[in-house]
């Protein structure tokens, strides 16, 4: 964890000087004594470690044990302080000298806590000058610890009053930590525990996220919640990896893998951070933070090849430098989008300064500037915790955001369609009211005479067999009367057949007055020929109405076009309905009454043949 966040510092603090020990003044041939049973003295081992950082032109760098060692090595105290070294070729060698100043043998452990260095070499001699070597590092395999355990533990057996001297030859590629300390069984059990116990619950929430989120891209196909699974997936590797979890349980046989890892998951988390950024703020297509993350994930691939190729110094700062320039490009590019009116993009932005802030005050921590328990992997876990928690509480920002331009569109739809629907309603209503009132108009335009304005043949022929059942069945009489002009012709020869219309015309105002129940009938259905239909009437009764209009005619003086006087009579045949009697023979007796009337010398009503038979005297069968 430290070596990230240490090249993150180095960028991000570059005004703030890293403390390098090698070349400090100081130096000493011999370091403090530490009685192991003093636990305060313990709990200070720094003070009692002398430190040699030997150049690669030295013969100490050269050298493969302490007996190797030149004579006359210029050993610095660590004077309290832990050890730390940026990038550098040399090879360190530290010592300490113990003794145990009780009176039971004892076991104690020398924890060195940081898992990645490449190769560590313990010595320890006893007061007889015996040597018991444990030669270790990532570039071993993980068995070669001794014990089952991600950081470096040396087992110091010590027996009452004795001494013992530990020497130890680091050599590593990159950034270099050395925290030790000296604890006994029960601490080291203790510390294990409480670890084991936060990063449990760190590791489970990050794979529950995950998880969660891929499940999420499963059923929703949204592909931001597959990059977001990605990230936290990349980042738990990445920290596992730091951790020393990943070469315990990952790749424990595949020592030279250990170091590759780091720069690997790193421009992995590189990569899933781009595209979760750039897919999460929708970052608009054909601007400058589009092309920038879209040439940053294509760098983050080739770097992950270059991993594979460059050795792990080179990878490790290349990769580094992008991450943090990705980070730089998605600050930026979040804040644009916040700026454009994008309400998530602020939550994405809070989770970054999460992260940065919580890594500036570990750097800060490990550097010195601030409590030495805040340059904790712990502090990590809680920033990333706190950063995962926020990208999360962003997506639900998003999601709600897009729930809500849903509800809006889908709001704005069913109002237009509401509006759509009024208005083609109303319009339809509009079409139906016309095409009624037109309906209207044609019927009756198909019912009536033009000439006259009374109902025609058509009318006739719609409403008798209708009149003639309802008779039938309520036993009321009905009554048809034919009624036609009396050489009418020579009336058209003599003056036109203008004049011959006012005549007709005259005879239907005649009829209309004269047909003035609310159930009787006038109709023009021939030439000059007329019908009256009376229904509820017997044939006395229409004979009396037609009598009346005959009478009316006769009585009426027509001034024709060469101001003569003209007097136009009718005749009329009356039949009335009798039982089971159909319109059609109805009409034929009425006709012939009608013939009969104009036979017998016109101007008269006639009455037809054959009077109707009472159908309310039961017949005689
Ligand atoms: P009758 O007494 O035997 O009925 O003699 P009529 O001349 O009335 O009988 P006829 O059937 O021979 O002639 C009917 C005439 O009615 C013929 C035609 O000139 C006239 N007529 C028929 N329809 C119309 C019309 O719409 N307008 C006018 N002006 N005359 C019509
Ligand atoms: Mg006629
Ligand atoms: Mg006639």
């Amino acid at each position: 964890m430290s070596l990230l966040t240490r090249l993150m510092s180095v960028a991000m603090i570059c005004c703030l000087p890293a403390l390098v020990w090698a070349g400090q003044p100081g130096i000493t041939d011999t370091c403090p004594l530490l009685d192991v049973t003093d636990d305060s003295a313990r709990h200070n081992l720094m003070n009692h470690v002398c430190y040699y950082s030997a150049d690669p032109e030295e013969a100490a760098h050269q050298a493969l044990s302490p007996e190797e060692l030149p004579e006359s090595l210029a050993w610095s105290p660590a004077d309290g302080h832990d050890l730390v070294f940026s990038h550098t070729q040399s090879v360190y060698w530290l010592k300490l000298q113990l003794i145990n100043s009780g009176n039971t043998r004892g076991l104690w452990y020398l924890k060195l806590d940081y898992p990645l260095l490449d190769e560590v070499t313990f010595w320890t001699y006893d007061s007889d000058g015996a040597i018991a070597k444990l030669a270790t590092g990532d570039q071993y395999p993980f068995a070669s610890r001794g014990i089952d355990y991600r950081y470096f533990l040396l087992p110091v057996t010590i027996g009452a009053g004795e001494l013992r001297e530990v020497t130890i030859r680091i050599r590593s590629s990159g950034a270099l930590n050395v925290p030790l300390s000296l604890e006994t069984p029960a601490e080291v059990i203790a510390t294990s525990n409480h670890l084991t116990l936060t990063h449990g619950l760190f590791y489970g929430a990050l794979a529950i996220f995950g998880a969660f989120n891929l499940l999420l891209f499963f059923s929703s196909g949204t592909v931001y919640y597959f990059y977001n699974a990605f990230y936290m997936a990349a980042m738990g590797l990445f920290l596992f990896a730091m951790g020393g979890f990943a070469n315990q349980y990952f790749w424990p046989e595949s020592a030279g893998f250990a170091n590759t890892s780091i720069p690997l998951a790193l421009a992995l988390c590189a990569l899933a951070m781009t595209l979760f950024g750039r897919s999460f703020l929708e970052v608009k297509p054909d601007t400058l933070a589009n092309t920038t993350l879209k040439a940053q994930a294509w760098l983050c691939i080739v770097l992950l090849v270059l991993t594979f190729i460059l050795p792990y110094n080179k990878t490790i700062i290349l990769n580094t430098v992008l991450a943090l320039s990705v980070i730089a490009s998605l600050l930026v590019s979040a804040g644009i989008r916040w700026r454009q009116g994008y309400p998530p993009a602020i939550w994405y932005l809070l989770s970054w300064m999460v992260m940065l802030v919580g890594a500036l005050i570990y750097a800060l921590a490990a550097f010195g500037y601030l409590a030495d328990f805040l340059a904790r992997e712990s502090l990590m876990q809680v920033t990333i915790g706190g950063q995962v928690i926020l990208l999360n509480y962003a997506m639900v920002q998003r999601w709600r955001l897009l729930n809500q331009k849903l509800l809006d569109v889908e709001h704005k739809a069913r109002t237009q369609l509401e509006f759509k629907v009024h208005e083609r309603t109303s319009q339809l209503r509009n079409a139906m009211r016309e095409l009624e009132q037109a309906n209207r108009k044609l019927a009756a335009l198909s019912l009536n005479d033009p000439l006259t304005g009374l109902y025609n043949r058509r009318h006739l022929d719609n409403i008798l067999p209708e009149l003639c059942a309802e008779a039938r069945r309520t036993g009321q009489p009905l009554t048809l009367a034919l009624i036609d002009a009396d050489r009418f012709k020579a009336v058209n020869d003599t003056w036109g057949h203008g004049f011959g219309d006012t005549c007709l015309q005259l005879i239907a105002d005649i009829l209309t007055r004269h047909v003035k129940r609310p159930r009787d009938i006038a109709i023009r259905f021939g030439g000059e020929e007329f019908a009256v239909l009376l229904p509820g009437a017997d044939s006395e009764g229409a004979r009396k109405v037609c009598q009346a209009i005959l009478d009316e005619l006769r009585n009426t003086s027509l001034e024709t076009p060469d101001r003569k006087t003209l007097t136009m009579t009718l005749s009329a045949g009356i039949a009335e309905l009798a039982s089971r009697e159909d319109q059609q023979t109805l009409f034929r007796r009425a006709d012939d009454a009608l013939y009969r009337a104009k036979a017998s010398g016109r101007d008269r009503v006639q009455i037809a043949e054959g009077e109707p038979i009472d159908w309310n005297i039961p017949s005689t069968q």
